[in-house]
Protein backbone atom coordinates (compact mmCIF):
# COMPACT_ATOMS: atom_id res chain seq x y z
CA UNK A 1 0.00 0.00 0.00
CA UNK A 2 1.11 3.65 -0.75
CA UNK A 3 0.84 6.33 1.78
CA UNK A 4 -1.59 8.69 0.03
CA UNK A 5 -0.03 12.10 -0.06
CA UNK A 6 -3.51 14.36 1.35
CA UNK A 7 -1.66 15.81 4.81
CA UNK A 8 -3.95 16.45 7.64
CA UNK A 9 -3.42 19.18 10.59
CA UNK A 10 -5.01 20.83 13.04
CA UNK A 11 -6.58 24.10 12.47
CA UNK A 12 -5.81 26.97 15.63
CA UNK A 13 -2.38 27.90 16.69
CA UNK A 14 0.54 26.25 17.17
CA UNK A 15 4.49 27.57 16.35
CA UNK A 16 6.95 26.13 13.47
CA UNK A 17 9.59 25.30 15.94
CA UNK A 18 13.66 24.97 14.16
CA UNK A 19 16.38 25.02 16.64
CA UNK A 20 19.52 25.36 14.84
CA UNK A 21 20.87 24.08 17.75
CA UNK A 22 19.77 21.00 18.06
CA UNK A 23 21.91 18.11 16.70
CA UNK A 24 21.76 16.64 12.95
CA UNK A 25 19.88 13.21 12.94
CA UNK A 26 21.74 12.43 9.56
CA UNK A 27 24.57 10.88 11.98
CA UNK A 28 24.65 9.02 15.29
CA UNK A 29 28.08 7.95 17.54
CA UNK A 30 27.45 5.18 20.25
CA UNK A 31 28.52 7.01 23.56
CA UNK A 32 31.20 4.90 25.55
CA UNK A 33 30.27 2.28 27.82
CA UNK A 34 30.06 4.19 32.02
CA UNK A 35 32.37 2.60 34.24
CA UNK A 36 29.80 3.57 36.71
CA UNK A 37 26.19 3.04 35.57
CA UNK A 38 24.16 5.16 38.05
CA UNK A 39 20.37 2.98 37.77
CA UNK A 40 17.41 5.04 39.64
CA UNK A 41 14.92 3.43 41.06
CA UNK A 42 12.78 5.22 39.29
CA UNK A 43 12.39 5.59 35.60
CA UNK A 44 8.70 5.42 35.61
CA UNK A 45 5.62 7.96 36.49
CA UNK A 46 4.95 5.86 40.07
CA UNK A 47 6.45 5.30 43.02
CA UNK A 48 10.02 3.97 43.45
CA UNK A 49 10.84 0.35 42.59
CA UNK A 50 11.53 -2.39 45.40
CA UNK A 51 15.71 -2.52 44.93
CA UNK A 52 15.77 -6.64 44.34
CA UNK A 53 20.12 -6.54 44.66
CA UNK A 54 21.83 -4.84 47.61
CA UNK A 55 25.44 -3.35 48.05
CA UNK A 56 27.95 -5.98 47.40
CA UNK A 57 25.94 -8.04 44.73
CA UNK A 58 26.98 -8.86 41.68
CA UNK A 59 24.64 -8.37 38.77
CA UNK A 60 24.81 -9.69 35.00
CA UNK A 61 23.84 -7.38 32.69
CA UNK A 62 19.92 -7.35 31.88
CA UNK A 63 19.48 -8.46 35.24
CA UNK A 64 16.28 -7.39 37.63
CA UNK A 65 17.76 -5.30 40.05
CA UNK A 66 14.45 -3.19 40.82
CA UNK A 67 10.94 -4.48 41.12
CA UNK A 68 7.90 -2.40 39.90
CA UNK A 69 5.47 -3.49 42.63
CA UNK A 70 2.71 -0.47 42.61
CA UNK A 71 0.55 1.09 39.43
CA UNK A 72 2.75 3.08 37.69
CA UNK A 73 5.37 1.60 38.53
CA UNK A 74 7.96 -0.37 36.34
CA UNK A 75 10.72 -3.15 36.81
CA UNK A 76 14.45 -2.31 36.91
CA UNK A 77 17.57 -3.74 35.67
CA UNK A 78 21.28 -3.82 35.79
CA UNK A 79 22.39 -2.25 32.07
CA UNK A 80 26.21 -3.58 32.49
CA UNK A 81 27.41 -6.74 33.88
CA UNK A 82 29.39 -5.39 37.47
CA UNK A 83 29.19 -4.99 41.35
CA UNK A 84 26.69 -2.91 42.91
CA UNK A 85 29.32 -0.90 44.76
CA UNK A 86 26.63 1.84 46.72
CA UNK A 87 23.27 3.54 46.38
CA UNK A 88 23.40 7.09 45.79
CA UNK A 89 20.09 9.73 46.41
CA UNK A 90 19.25 13.26 44.95
CA UNK A 91 16.97 15.93 45.70
CA UNK A 92 14.59 16.70 42.18
CA UNK A 93 13.35 19.97 41.69
CA UNK A 94 10.17 18.78 42.04
CA UNK A 95 10.70 18.44 45.37
CA UNK A 96 10.93 14.34 45.74
CA UNK A 97 14.16 12.36 46.44
CA UNK A 98 15.21 9.51 43.91
CA UNK A 99 17.43 6.90 44.28
CA UNK A 100 20.16 5.05 42.55
CA UNK A 101 21.64 1.93 42.36
CA UNK A 102 25.58 2.66 41.15
CA UNK A 103 27.17 -0.16 39.38
CA UNK A 104 30.73 -1.04 38.52
CA UNK A 105 31.26 -2.39 35.23
CA UNK A 106 32.60 -5.66 35.57
CA UNK A 107 32.98 -9.38 33.84
CA UNK A 108 31.54 -10.67 31.01
CA UNK A 109 28.75 -8.84 29.00
CA UNK A 110 25.77 -11.47 28.01
CA UNK A 111 24.07 -9.66 25.18
CA UNK A 112 26.21 -7.09 24.05
CA UNK A 113 28.13 -7.66 20.79
CA UNK A 114 26.91 -11.53 20.80
CA UNK A 115 23.75 -12.50 18.37
CA UNK A 116 20.90 -12.80 20.55
CA UNK A 117 18.38 -15.57 20.80
CA UNK A 118 15.12 -15.12 19.19
CA UNK A 119 11.64 -15.83 20.67
CA UNK A 120 8.34 -16.54 18.31
CA UNK A 121 5.64 -14.37 19.82
CA UNK A 122 3.34 -14.89 16.99
CA UNK A 123 1.62 -17.84 18.62
CA UNK A 124 1.68 -15.58 22.75
CA UNK A 125 -1.48 -15.04 23.71
CA UNK A 126 -2.10 -11.19 24.40
CA UNK A 127 -1.95 -11.10 28.03
CA UNK A 128 1.23 -13.19 27.94
CA UNK A 129 2.79 -10.47 25.76
CA UNK A 130 1.54 -7.96 27.70
CA UNK A 131 3.16 -10.08 30.99
CA UNK A 132 6.15 -9.65 29.08
CA UNK A 133 6.08 -6.30 28.42
CA UNK A 134 5.92 -5.54 31.54
CA UNK A 135 8.33 -8.29 33.22
CA UNK A 136 10.89 -6.15 30.92
CA UNK A 137 10.18 -3.04 32.59
CA UNK A 138 9.04 -1.03 29.26
CA UNK A 139 7.59 2.41 30.01
CA UNK A 140 6.85 5.24 27.19
CA UNK A 141 10.33 6.30 25.92
CA UNK A 142 9.20 9.26 24.62
CA UNK A 143 6.94 11.18 27.48
CA UNK A 144 6.54 10.47 31.51
CA UNK A 145 7.43 6.93 31.43
CA UNK A 146 4.15 5.48 31.69
CA UNK A 147 4.45 1.54 32.22
CA UNK A 148 3.26 0.32 28.81
CA UNK A 149 1.54 -2.77 30.30
CA UNK A 150 -0.49 -0.97 32.22
CA UNK A 151 -1.91 1.34 29.30
CA UNK A 152 -2.31 -1.74 27.54
CA UNK A 153 -4.50 -3.42 29.92
CA UNK A 154 -6.98 -0.37 30.24
CA UNK A 155 -6.94 -0.21 26.32
CA UNK A 156 -7.64 -4.21 26.32
CA UNK A 157 -10.76 -3.50 28.75
CA UNK A 158 -12.29 -0.69 26.32
CA UNK A 159 -15.14 -2.19 24.31
CA UNK A 160 -16.08 -1.27 20.78
CA UNK A 161 -13.19 -1.14 17.82
CA UNK A 162 -9.55 -0.35 18.74
CA UNK A 163 -7.01 1.33 16.68
CA UNK A 164 -3.35 1.05 17.92
CA UNK A 165 -1.39 4.18 16.20
CA UNK A 166 2.02 4.90 15.82
CA UNK A 167 3.23 8.56 16.37
CA UNK A 168 6.25 9.46 14.36
CA UNK A 169 5.46 13.03 14.32
CA UNK A 170 8.50 15.40 13.74
CA UNK A 171 7.37 18.70 14.97
CA UNK A 172 10.30 19.89 17.12
CA UNK A 173 14.12 19.43 16.33
CA UNK A 174 14.81 17.70 19.63
CA UNK A 175 13.08 14.44 18.38
CA UNK A 176 15.94 13.88 16.22
CA UNK A 177 16.61 10.62 18.73
CA UNK A 178 13.08 9.49 17.50
CA UNK A 179 14.07 9.92 13.65
CA UNK A 180 17.42 7.95 13.80
CA UNK A 181 15.81 5.25 15.69
CA UNK A 182 13.43 5.04 13.12
CA UNK A 183 15.70 4.81 10.46
CA UNK A 184 18.56 2.26 12.26
CA UNK A 185 15.87 0.06 13.65
CA UNK A 186 12.51 0.65 11.83
CA UNK A 187 12.14 -3.24 11.36
CA UNK A 188 12.20 -3.93 14.98
CA UNK A 189 10.20 -1.01 15.07
CA UNK A 190 7.64 -2.47 12.97
CA UNK A 191 7.11 -5.33 14.28
CA UNK A 192 7.34 -3.74 18.10
CA UNK A 193 3.88 -2.13 16.55
CA UNK A 194 2.31 -5.60 15.45
CA UNK A 195 3.21 -7.02 18.88
CA UNK A 196 1.87 -3.85 20.46
CA UNK A 197 -1.64 -4.70 18.38
CA UNK A 198 -2.21 -8.21 19.14
CA UNK A 199 -0.92 -7.76 22.95
CA UNK A 200 -3.71 -4.32 23.33
CA UNK A 201 -6.37 -6.30 20.65
CA UNK A 202 -6.09 -3.77 18.26
CA UNK A 203 -7.71 -4.15 14.91
CA UNK A 204 -5.38 -2.14 12.68
CA UNK A 205 -2.41 0.03 12.75
CA UNK A 206 -1.94 3.44 11.90
CA UNK A 207 1.29 5.11 10.80
CA UNK A 208 0.99 8.93 11.68
CA UNK A 209 3.89 10.20 9.55
CA UNK A 210 4.50 13.92 9.64
CA UNK A 211 5.12 15.20 6.01
CA UNK A 212 8.74 16.05 5.99
CA UNK A 213 9.39 11.93 6.74
CA UNK A 214 6.88 11.08 4.19
CA UNK A 215 9.82 8.55 3.23
CA UNK A 216 9.51 6.83 6.63
CA UNK A 217 5.46 6.09 6.24
CA UNK A 218 6.34 4.13 2.63
CA UNK A 219 9.08 2.05 4.55
CA UNK A 220 6.34 1.42 7.15
CA UNK A 221 3.84 0.26 5.16
CA UNK A 222 6.84 -1.94 2.74
CA UNK A 223 7.67 -3.35 6.28
CA UNK A 224 4.31 -4.35 7.93
CA UNK A 225 3.27 -5.08 4.79
CA UNK A 226 4.68 -8.63 5.84
CA UNK A 227 2.17 -9.09 8.90
CA UNK A 228 -1.62 -10.02 8.91
CA UNK A 229 -3.07 -6.95 10.17
CA UNK A 230 -4.53 -3.95 8.36
CA UNK A 231 -2.08 -1.00 8.18
CA UNK A 232 -2.43 2.59 6.42
CA UNK A 233 -0.14 5.47 7.04
CA UNK A 234 -1.78 9.25 7.19
CA UNK A 235 0.55 12.12 6.57
CA UNK A 236 -0.26 15.02 8.93
CA UNK A 237 1.65 18.57 9.53
CA UNK A 238 4.88 19.27 11.16
CA UNK A 239 3.55 22.15 13.12
CA UNK A 240 4.20 22.07 16.79
CA UNK A 241 2.68 20.34 19.01
CA UNK A 242 1.00 18.10 16.04
CA UNK A 243 2.35 15.34 18.39
CA UNK A 244 0.37 15.80 21.07
CA UNK A 245 -2.91 13.34 21.91
CA UNK A 246 -5.30 16.42 21.16
CA UNK A 247 -3.89 17.56 18.36
CA UNK A 248 -3.48 14.52 16.93
CA UNK A 249 -6.62 12.92 17.24
CA UNK A 250 -8.20 15.38 16.17
CA UNK A 251 -6.76 15.21 12.69
CA UNK A 252 -6.90 11.41 12.68
CA UNK A 253 -10.90 11.57 13.07
CA UNK A 254 -10.89 13.84 10.33
CA UNK A 255 -8.68 11.26 8.09
CA UNK A 256 -10.78 8.47 9.62
CA UNK A 257 -14.27 10.17 8.71
CA UNK A 258 -12.86 10.73 5.01
CA UNK A 259 -11.35 7.10 4.45
CA UNK A 260 -14.72 5.21 6.10
CA UNK A 261 -12.71 3.75 9.11
CA UNK A 262 -13.78 3.18 12.65
CA UNK A 263 -11.28 3.93 14.87
CA UNK A 264 -12.94 3.48 17.90
CA UNK A 265 -10.55 3.89 20.90
CA UNK A 266 -6.88 4.81 19.90
CA UNK A 267 -3.59 3.68 21.82
CA UNK A 268 -0.55 5.96 21.11
CA UNK A 269 2.81 4.92 21.21
CA UNK A 270 6.34 6.25 20.05
CA UNK A 271 8.71 4.49 17.75
CA UNK A 272 11.26 4.38 20.89
CA UNK A 273 8.57 2.46 23.13
CA UNK A 274 7.76 0.13 20.07
CA UNK A 275 11.73 -1.10 19.66
CA UNK A 276 11.53 -2.15 23.33
CA UNK A 277 8.74 -3.78 22.72
CA UNK A 278 10.15 -5.84 20.08
CA UNK A 279 13.07 -6.06 22.15
CA UNK A 280 11.43 -7.47 25.35
CA UNK A 281 9.17 -10.24 23.35
CA UNK A 282 11.02 -11.12 20.63
CA UNK A 283 14.35 -10.98 22.06
CA UNK A 284 13.24 -11.12 25.79
CA UNK A 285 15.72 -8.20 26.58
CA UNK A 286 14.44 -5.02 29.16
CA UNK A 287 16.11 -1.56 27.79
CA UNK A 288 19.49 -1.16 28.38
CA UNK A 289 20.20 1.80 25.61
CA UNK A 290 18.67 4.48 23.92
CA UNK A 291 18.73 6.97 21.77
CA UNK A 292 19.40 10.01 22.83
CA UNK A 293 19.91 13.89 20.95
CA UNK A 294 22.80 16.04 22.51
CA UNK A 295 23.22 19.66 22.10
CA UNK A 296 21.90 23.72 22.93
CA UNK A 297 23.97 26.26 22.51
CA UNK A 298 26.37 25.60 25.20
CA UNK A 299 27.54 22.81 23.56
CA UNK A 300 30.77 22.81 20.94
CA UNK A 301 29.42 19.79 18.68
CA UNK A 302 26.21 18.51 19.13
CA UNK A 303 25.07 15.31 18.39
CA UNK A 304 22.80 12.09 18.30
CA UNK A 305 24.09 9.05 20.53
CA UNK A 306 23.15 5.56 21.38
CA UNK A 307 23.82 5.69 25.05
CA UNK A 308 23.52 2.67 27.68
CA UNK A 309 20.76 4.15 30.48
CA UNK A 310 22.60 5.30 33.47
CA UNK A 311 25.67 7.05 31.55
CA UNK A 312 25.63 10.23 33.49
CA UNK A 313 24.83 13.46 31.75
CA UNK A 314 27.69 15.43 31.93
CA UNK A 315 29.91 12.50 30.21
CA UNK A 316 27.53 13.21 27.18
CA UNK A 317 28.24 17.07 27.42
CA UNK A 318 32.11 16.03 27.51
CA UNK A 319 31.61 13.60 24.47
CA UNK A 320 29.74 16.45 22.55
CA UNK A 321 33.64 18.90 22.97
CA UNK A 322 32.32 19.97 26.67
CA UNK A 323 31.15 23.65 26.91
CA UNK A 324 31.70 26.57 25.09
CA UNK A 325 31.22 28.45 28.14
CA UNK A 326 29.37 28.27 31.42
CA UNK A 327 25.69 27.33 30.63
CA UNK A 328 22.83 28.60 32.42
CA UNK A 329 20.26 26.16 32.04
CA UNK A 330 20.73 22.07 31.36
CA UNK A 331 17.99 20.35 31.32
CA UNK A 332 16.07 16.95 29.44
CA UNK A 333 13.73 17.45 26.78
CA UNK A 334 13.06 19.20 24.47
CA UNK A 335 14.07 23.15 25.52
CA UNK A 336 9.59 24.21 25.14
CA UNK A 337 9.25 21.48 27.54
CA UNK A 338 12.67 20.35 29.34
CA UNK A 339 13.00 19.47 32.78
CA UNK A 340 15.75 21.14 34.73
CA UNK A 341 19.09 18.90 35.50
CA UNK A 342 20.41 20.05 38.62
CA UNK A 343 23.56 18.25 38.73
CA UNK A 344 25.50 16.59 35.71
CA UNK A 345 25.88 13.39 37.91
CA UNK A 346 22.41 12.88 37.10
CA UNK A 347 22.02 9.95 34.58
CA UNK A 348 20.27 8.85 31.42
CA UNK A 349 17.01 6.86 32.11
CA UNK A 350 14.62 5.41 29.77
CA UNK A 351 12.37 8.32 28.75
CA UNK A 352 15.92 10.76 28.33
CA UNK A 353 15.02 11.32 24.81
CA UNK A 354 16.89 14.81 24.75
CA UNK A 355 19.34 16.77 26.51
CA UNK A 356 20.69 20.24 26.30
CA UNK A 357 22.66 22.66 27.70
CA UNK A 358 21.76 26.73 26.85
CA UNK A 359 23.93 29.48 27.21
CA UNK A 360 20.95 31.68 29.78
CA UNK A 361 18.54 30.67 32.21
CA UNK A 362 15.01 30.49 31.29
CA UNK A 363 14.09 32.67 33.65
CA UNK A 364 16.35 35.52 32.18
CA UNK A 365 15.26 38.98 31.78
CA UNK A 366 11.63 38.29 32.32
CA UNK A 367 10.04 41.63 32.24
CA UNK A 368 6.24 42.53 32.61
CA UNK A 369 3.43 41.48 29.81
CA UNK A 370 3.58 43.93 27.27
CA UNK A 371 0.05 42.70 26.51
CA UNK A 372 0.82 41.25 22.75
CA UNK A 373 -1.54 38.69 22.26
CA UNK A 374 1.08 36.77 21.10
CA UNK A 375 0.17 34.06 23.28
CA UNK A 376 -3.25 33.67 22.45
CA UNK A 377 -2.63 33.52 18.73
CA UNK A 378 -0.98 30.54 19.75
CA UNK A 379 -2.68 28.61 22.03
CA UNK A 380 -4.15 25.78 20.09
CA UNK A 381 -6.55 25.17 22.58
CA UNK A 382 -7.85 28.64 22.22
CA UNK A 383 -7.17 29.64 25.66
CA UNK A 384 -5.71 33.03 26.96
CA UNK A 385 -2.64 32.35 28.51
CA UNK A 386 -2.15 35.78 29.93
CA UNK A 387 -5.35 36.05 31.15
CA UNK A 388 -4.67 32.62 33.12
CA UNK A 389 -1.44 33.72 33.63
CA UNK A 390 -2.61 36.76 35.85
CA UNK A 391 -5.62 34.84 37.69
CA UNK A 392 -2.67 32.52 39.07
CA UNK A 393 -0.69 34.94 40.43
CA UNK A 394 -3.93 36.73 42.14
CA UNK A 395 -5.05 33.51 43.59
CA UNK A 396 -1.32 32.69 44.59
CA UNK A 397 -1.09 36.13 46.55
CA UNK A 398 -4.81 35.54 47.84
CA UNK A 399 -3.20 32.15 49.07
CA UNK A 400 -5.28 30.64 47.40
CA UNK A 401 -5.08 28.20 44.69
CA UNK A 402 -9.03 27.29 44.54
CA UNK A 403 -11.29 28.30 42.10
CA UNK A 404 -14.85 27.96 41.72
CA UNK A 405 -16.83 25.96 38.56
CA UNK A 406 -18.02 29.39 37.30
CA UNK A 407 -15.06 30.98 37.45
CA UNK A 408 -13.84 30.92 33.68
CA UNK A 409 -10.59 32.15 34.35
CA UNK A 410 -9.38 30.01 37.23
CA UNK A 411 -8.55 26.31 37.20
CA UNK A 412 -11.83 25.34 35.49
CA UNK A 413 -10.56 27.01 32.27
CA UNK A 414 -6.67 26.13 33.22
CA UNK A 415 -7.77 22.62 32.69
CA UNK A 416 -8.01 22.65 29.57
CA UNK A 417 -4.59 23.53 29.06
CA UNK A 418 -2.29 20.53 27.85
CA UNK A 419 0.93 22.27 28.51
CA UNK A 420 2.31 22.46 24.82
CA UNK A 421 4.58 25.01 25.80
CA UNK A 422 3.49 27.68 22.76
CA UNK A 423 2.41 30.59 25.08
CA UNK A 424 5.59 30.29 26.89
CA UNK A 425 7.97 29.45 23.94
CA UNK A 426 6.71 32.95 22.03
CA UNK A 427 6.37 35.06 25.08
CA UNK A 428 8.67 38.23 24.86
CA UNK A 429 8.81 39.01 28.20
CA UNK A 430 9.80 35.50 29.21
CA UNK A 431 6.94 34.54 31.50
CA UNK A 432 6.80 31.52 32.24
CA UNK A 433 2.96 30.81 31.06
CA UNK A 434 2.45 27.07 30.73
CA UNK A 435 4.43 26.24 34.08
CA UNK A 436 2.51 28.96 35.93
CA UNK A 437 -1.08 27.47 34.06
CA UNK A 438 -0.12 23.77 34.40
CA UNK A 439 -0.09 24.70 38.42
CA UNK A 440 -2.82 26.07 38.49
CA UNK A 441 -4.83 23.91 37.00
CA UNK A 442 -3.43 21.23 39.57
CA UNK A 443 -4.50 23.70 42.41
CA UNK A 444 -0.79 23.91 44.24
CA UNK A 445 1.30 26.77 45.48
CA UNK A 446 3.38 28.50 43.10
CA UNK A 447 6.12 29.27 45.91
CA UNK A 448 8.45 27.39 44.12
CA UNK A 449 8.04 29.20 40.40
CA UNK A 450 8.29 32.46 42.67
CA UNK A 451 11.65 33.37 41.31
CA UNK A 452 10.68 33.06 37.67
CA UNK A 453 8.72 35.73 37.91
S1 LIG B 1 0.59 25.63 27.32
FE1 LIG B 1 -1.66 25.66 27.60
S2 LIG B 1 -2.23 27.83 27.53
FE2 LIG B 1 -0.15 27.65 26.66
S3 LIG B 1 -0.48 27.42 24.45
FE3 LIG B 1 -0.37 25.33 25.28
S4 LIG B 1 -2.50 24.77 25.73
FE4 LIG B 1 -2.46 27.01 25.45
S1 LIG C 1 2.81 36.76 24.94
FE1 LIG C 1 3.58 37.39 26.94
S2 LIG C 1 3.76 39.62 26.76
FE2 LIG C 1 2.45 38.96 25.07
S3 LIG C 1 0.33 39.07 25.89
FE3 LIG C 1 1.03 36.99 26.25
S4 LIG C 1 1.87 37.06 28.35
FE4 LIG C 1 1.76 39.17 27.64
Amino acid sequence: MIIKTKVYTFSRGGIHFEDPSAPSRDTCVTAFLPVLSIIPLVHHTGSRALPAVSVGDSVKEGMLVGRGLDPGSANIHAVVPGKVVRTVSWKMLEGHTNEALVIRMEGAFDKLGRREEIFPWQDISPVKLRNLISEYGVVTMESSGLPVSELIASFQAMRGPRSLVVRCVFDDPWLAADYVLCRERLKAMVEGSVIAARASMAERIIYAVSRRERELGDLFLAEAAAYNIPASAVLVGSRYPQQNRRELEIVLRIYAKREGIDLGEILLLGPATLAAIHDAVKLRRPILDRYVAVGGAAVKNPQVMKVRIGTRIGDLFEECGGFTGTPGRIATGSPILGRVVQDLDEPVIKNSYAVFALPTKRSDKVRNCIGCGECRAVCPVGLDPEELFKAARVSSAAGSFAGSPGDVSGPVMADHCHGCGCCELVCPSRLPLSTVIANFARGTPLQELQGRF
